[in-house]
């Protein structure tokens, strides 16, 4: 059951991370009117199901009265609320509590702040840090994501039998998968057969960005609600005969791969390296489902 709604409020970013996973950046756009995310919530509503949504991007401070109408808006229908940001406007303690006291007042269960080298590559910035600070200091519950750059540890893992095991926390999809896997060690696509992070068949949360397409994954798209309204959407989905979800539920990145007569290398560094190369080659195919472009850093 759908709990869960992620707002792409934009795709634009303050920073290009290479373990980026929607390819946001400075360059990009995809920002969500007032109206859209008025009729996003009334989708949301009707479904009847979601109890949490979540403002995030690219970095959703950027367009500020946007995510500030967006959360008004949020509380007014009885959801609770969550933001992810990267910080970049605590220039200070005290600026950030600025930024942060009327998102308080509205009140939201969560702030998360993206901190890591990846989005911080200047060790003496420290606006993550005073956005953390002013949100404690405002009693918002606070945490930190933090995704630290791929290693490789020689010891083996009982899964991958005396392979080198790639660690790190990033999932390589997206920008990571073409920025980070170079000079990885890869496992044999043939053991790549299933979807280790989603839960396809029955999504508890979704992302939707401002062209409407719902993101069971970032880029593999259910459909799109300003042609479907979201409670049609997630009430038709039938998982075996999507397009790309079926064959990965069936089998994982190799079984999309096959299915779609592609031809693909002997080996990738994970499920989510072959799944996104693999749903890159398809995207000509079914660009109705592997949505938006953006996504795929075009
Ligand atoms: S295997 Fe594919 S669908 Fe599953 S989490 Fe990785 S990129 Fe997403």
């Amino acid at each position: 059951m759908l709990t869960g709604i992620h707002i792409l409020l934009t795709l634009k970013c303050t920073n290009e991370c290479d373990h980026c996973f929607l390819h946001c950046g400075p360059s990009r756009g995809a920002t969500f009117t007032i109206g859209q995310l008025r009729a996003l919530i009334r989708q949301v509503q009707a479904l009847g199901t979601v109890n949490i949504v979540y403002f995030e991007g690219g970095e959703p401070f950027l367009f500020y009265p946007l995510l500030l109408e967006g959360l008004r808006m949020v509380r007014a229908a009885g959801f609770d609320a969550s933001i992810v940001s990267n910080g970049y406007w605590a220039t200070s303690v005290e600026d950030g509590l600025h930024w942060l006291r009327p998102i308080h007042d509205l009140g939201i269960v969560d702030f998360s702040v993206s901190d890591d080298e990846f989005h911080r590559p200047d060790k003496n910035d420290r606006r993550a840090e005073f956005a953390r600070q002013a949100a404690q200091q405002l009693g918002i519950p606070t945490g930190t994501i933090s995704i630290a750059p791929p290693s490789v540890s020689p010891h083996a893992s009982e899964d991958h039998r005396g392979k080198p095991v790639v660690g790190g926390g990033v999932l390589f999809k997206g920008r990571a998968a073409e920025k980070l896997t170079p000079g990885l060690p890869v496992r044999p696509r043939g053991e790549l057969t299933t979807c280790p992070h989603e839960d396809l068949l029955s999504p508890e949360r979704v992302h939707v960005d401002a062209y409407g397409n719902v993101h069971l994954c970032q880029g593999l798209s259910m459909g799109n609600i300003w042609e479907k309204p979201l409670p049609d959407l997630v009430r038709g989905y039938d998982a075996q005969k999507h397009p790309i979800a079926g064959p990965l539920l069936r089998g994982g990145p190799i079984r999309l791969a096959t299915e779609g007569g592609l031809a693909m290398n002997d080996g990738y560094v994970d499920e989510c390296d072959f799944c996104y190369t693999a749903r890159k080659l398809l995207l000509p195919r079914f660009p109705q489902y592997l949505a938006p472009k953006e996504a795929y850093g075009l």
